[in-house]
């Protein structure tokens, strides 16, 4: 039976960022996925928005894990060539009442620390995003707002956990296991691992794994669904700025935001759902969305719609994340991680390395991941790329080549998408599906050299 010293359950982005972090402390770790890839729970699908943590509750955990994953992903971002789109946001107000509620959004982004953040007029707002509706009555500007690509981080993070000697299973659900007061034997569906140390960070089902491991469990799990809009490439030169509404005790509200990808995105919505695995979209929600998107900015009237997609977060009957150790047993629960894990994951991965008492450790060399931001050069901007397969995104036979041939490759087709853009533009795959299936015939596999 193979031994470890940490086990991982979940690669979504807070067990990725954690596994990494426990590897660069010197642990030998196991990252276990039950998903055909990395990313396939809850962190498949967000806003890619790297917040500052200016509306976060005051004081908490995730506060800090916010500002402490912002600061950390700014210098690695730099480091590992991810694209940053320094958009800034604007919380617009767009009634009397709301406007009234500015002020307390900027005190509270000040005793936040987020010190940049000021009231801006309707006149401000219009200079910067001329198209926007001229109902908009004031804002608070958080220059420090960021849109980012929410994958390709993660896949970087996941090739430096090999390079530390770290192994992945992915295809590897967890169905059990037994603490003997030394180590873990953990039980999956590719057969019995051992691991001195746990940490849970199953996203949607971490309230499971706690009562399946540990036999309780102090949250449950109450998925919370997010609908989006992503308007045609065209849409995003009417925007340049993150536009947030005046939230509400529930959630964000409905954004509207470029993608680093050269995209318009408008959602989440905010729905309360039983089911944990699937998120469909729904024809009342996305009309909904459309319609508030033309208020806000009239121009997206005409606009096609490339897609629409949902996510699941994992939310809980707290607002809190839900982070605790149990020393006895040499385990730690990362829960409920609802909707700020993208921006906040490697400060989580610092608290629960603290938590285990792991050392910071050594920085591993960063890998350079491909650059699939619209506005950076792309792959098919350099000759020899060989052809392009997808003519949407623009992505070629080489960068398909490279993710299947590379260091961490793709477990499936979503994988693939993620790594590369392939089949995510206009015609959602409709003209290159076929060419990508020849390219990658028996070569999407999770079981494929992600091993030492
Ligand atoms: C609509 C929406 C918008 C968002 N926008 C933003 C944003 O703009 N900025 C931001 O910072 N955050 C955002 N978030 C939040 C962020 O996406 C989540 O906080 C984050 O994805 C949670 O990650 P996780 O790793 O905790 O969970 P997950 O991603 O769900 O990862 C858990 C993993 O565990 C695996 N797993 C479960 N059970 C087992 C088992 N038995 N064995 C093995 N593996 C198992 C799952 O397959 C999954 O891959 C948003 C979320 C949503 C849904």
């Amino acid at each position: 039976m193979d031994r470890f010293d940490a086990a991982i359950i979940g690669a979504g982005v807070t067990g990725v960022a954690t596994a990494r972090r426990l590897a660069m402390a010197g642990l030998r770790v196991l990252l276990l996925e039950k998903g055909e890839d990395i990313l396939s729970g809850a962190s498949k699908a967000n806003s890619a928005l790297l917040h500052t943590g200016f509306d976060a509750p005051e004081g908490s955990l995730e506060l800090r894990c916010m500002q402490q994953g912002y600061s950390e992903y700014m210098g690695l971002a730099q480091a590992m060539n991810l694209p940053v789109l320094k958009a800034s946001a604007m919380v617009v107000a767009w009634t009397e009442a709301q406007e009234t509620d500015l002020q307390g959004i900027l005190s509270a982004a000040h005793r936040n620390g987020v010190t940049d953040t000021r009231l801006i007029s309707r006149a401000d707002i219009l200079s910067r995003e001329p198209g926007l509706s001229p109902k908009a009555r004031a804002a608070v500007l958080v220059p420090g707002e960021f849109v980012i690509d929410p994958w390709s981080p993660f896949h970087g993070y996941a090739q430096q956990i090999l390079n530390l000697g770290g192994t992945i299973r992915r295809g590897t659900e967890v169905t059990g296991g037994a603490f003997d007061g030394q180590s873990w034997r953990i039980e999956t569906s590719k057969g019995t691992f051992c691991a001195d140390r746990i940490v849970n960070c199953a996203g949607l089902y971490g309230d499971r794994i706690d009562a399946l491991l540990l036999g309780r469990t102090d949250f449950t799990i109450k998925p919370r669904k997010g609908q989006f809009i992503v308007f045609d490439k065209a849409a995003a030169k009417q925007l340049n700025s993150i536009i947030l509404p005046v939230p509400d005790a529930r959630t964000k509200g409905v954004v509207l935001t470029p993608t680093i990808f050269g995209n318009l995105l408008v959602g989440p919505t905010a729905e309360e759902t039983e089911d944990r695995h699937r998120a469909t979209v729904t024809r009342s929600a996305l009309d909904m969305l459309q319609q508030r998107a033309v208020e806000i900015l009239p121009a997206l009237q005409d606009m096609p719609v490339t897609a629409t997609y949902a996510g699941l977060r994992p939310a809980t009957e707290f607002k809190e994340y839900r982070i605790h150790c149990d020393p006895a047993r040499n385990w730690v629960t990362v829960g409920g991680i609802r909707s700020t894990g993208l921006t906040a994951s490697l400060g989580i991965a610092r608290h629960v390395a603290d938590l285990l008492g792991a050392g910071p450790g050594e920085s591993p060399k960063p890998p350079q991941m491909p650059n699939l931001a619209e506005h950076l050069p792309r792959d098919w901007q350099s000759p020899g790329y060989g052809e392009i397969v997808c003519h949407c995104e623009m992505v070629t036979r080489r960068e398909i080549e490279a993710a299947l041939n590379g260091p961490f490759p793709p477990g499936d087709l979503g994988g693939l998408k993620r790594r590369t853009r392939c089949a995510m533009g206009r015609c959602q795959g409709f003209n290159c599906m076929g060419r990508i299936a020849e390219l990658t015939g028996g070569r999407l596999s999770p079981d494929i050299a992600v091993a030492p």
